[in-house]
């Protein structure tokens, strides 16, 4: 088999350069709580594919689900001849998202295509332009969602122009707002909205209900219920994009539960099907039915193989009761991660929920970002084993995401190697 090295080598010459990647390591295999690389050498997963293979890599179920569905059909398209799995998931996704009210879905590919049917159909349903995102959020990399991502480099820089009727309001950001109360931060990004775009032009309020790529950011208590109840009152759609947040990954379903808020509609990916490209948007009927025949689709959306192995998925998430375990995970991570802090003054703050949590690195005494520190420690720790993402608008976040299925020993020795890695 050929080494890291070699296809390394091998990358550069075929792989357009714009495609980064984490660590120059090259995969054999992954599960529970480790990547081997083809060289043999293992790190410890606290990135799951970006919150993606929240049951683990090659979960069983999963495999089970994949193998007998590649054997009965690969793909008719749901739009030519439809198929029961498709249906299956729909029908969960109505089910476990939060709002009692009578559901819809459809199947997409990816986030950035689910947000962008989420925009589609919040306009079409309300007949208004404007969608309004707040400062730090990460949408996507198409056309639409780049215009509804705040941070330039590296998502947007000269990749313009972008699509318009997008209109970008303050975050709660406690950290670095002062510490303003949910309430308030959200009466200031409020009245920007009805100064600066008017209500009755907005289609879709779109918010991370705790932001991934912008830093993992999570508002003030009562920001997120404040938002959704003027929304309720200005006749605008409140999309929750819990692309990053859901299944499971905060220690609820979805991260809008803790606060009991009810969006009108929800993008999901990422930990949807245990490492299958599929992509949702779940909410209210009246909305997603007031959409015309054909007008939403894809050719690939929902394919029964990336249908299979969701089901498989969210069946593995209640067996195992993986909300459960992410709530653990982050009591040990938690513990851990604030004796680091306690003792090193770079670390600002330690914030997260459940198993998706970060520390923001800062120069000593100051909120001033130190992102070389960051990258610096996130090295040290790829140096020694254990595979760390960063984050945030300033590049100062470390971030981790550990599949939900690690194991106590593999967390503990992940967990080991960050500290030494803050030396
Ligand atoms: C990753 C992500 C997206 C985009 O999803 P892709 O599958 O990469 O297109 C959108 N929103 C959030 C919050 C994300 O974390």
């Amino acid at each position: 088999m050929a080494t890291s090295e070699e296809l390394h080598k091998r990358r550069v010459e075929a792989v357009a350069r714009g495609v980064g990647s984490t660590i120059p390591a090259y995969v054999d295999r992954a599960g529970g709580g480790t990547i081997t690389d083809v060289d043999g050498r293992e790190w410890i997963d606290f990135a799951a594919g970006i919150a993606v293979t929240n049951v683990g890599n090659s979960a069983p179920r999963v495999v089970e689900a994949v193998r007998a569905q590649v054997e009965r059909f690969t793909h008719t398209c749901f739009m030519v001849a439809p198929y029961e799995s498709y249906v299956a998931v729909c029908e969960q996704l109505n089910a476990l998202t939060p709002g009692g009210f009578e559901k819809r879905s459809a199947l997409f590919n990816s986030g950035a295509e689910a947000v962008e049917n989420a925009v589609k159909i919040a306009r079409h349903a309300t007949g208004r332009p404007a969608v309004v995102v707040f400062d730090h959020a990460y949408h996507g990399r198409t056309n639409l969602t780049m215009a509804l991502t705040a941070k330039n480099m590296p998502y947007k820089h000269r990749f313009g122009p972008f699509a318009g009727e997008v209109y970008r309001v303050p975050m709660s950001y406690p950290l670095r707002d002062g510490g303003l109360d949910g309430a308030t931060a959200a009466a200031r990004s409020i009245e920007m909205i009805e100064k600066q775009v008017g209500a009755e032009n907005v289609a879709a309020l779109l918010i991370e209900p705790i932001q991934g790529e912008g830093g993992f950011v999570v508002p003030a208590q009562g920001f997120l219920p404040a938002l959704r109840e003027w929304a309720t009152a200005a006749g605008v759609v409140f999309v929750a994009d819990e692309i990053q947040t859901g299944f499971c990954r905060t220690g609820d379903w979805f991260a809008c539960e803790h606060e009991g808020v009810q969006p009108d509609l929800i993008t999901l990916a990422k930990g949807i099907a245990g490492g299958l490209p599929l992509a949702a948007v779940t909410g209210r009927a009246d909305l997603m039915d007031a959409v015309h025949v054909g007008g939403l689709g894809g050719t690939y959306g929902g394919n029964p193989i990336a249908c299979a192995a969701a089901l498989a998925s969210m069946e593995t998430m209640r067996e195992l009761d993986l909300a459960a375990a992410a709530r653990r995970i982050g009591a040990v991570m938690v513990e851990r991660l604030r004796v680091i802090a306690a003792g090193d003054p770079r670390v600002a703050e330690v914030r997260g929920r459940g198993a998706m949590l970060a520390m923001e690195i800062v120069v000593p005494g100051t909120l001033t970002p130190d992102p070389a520190a960051t990258a610096a420690i996130s090295a040290a720790c790829h140096a020694a084993g254990l595979l760390t993402l960063t984050c945030g608008t300033y590049g100062n976040v470390l971030r981790f995401l550990p599949p939900l299925v690690i194991s106590d020993d593999e967390l503990g020795r992940g967990l080991d190697i960050l500290a030494a890695a803050f030396g």
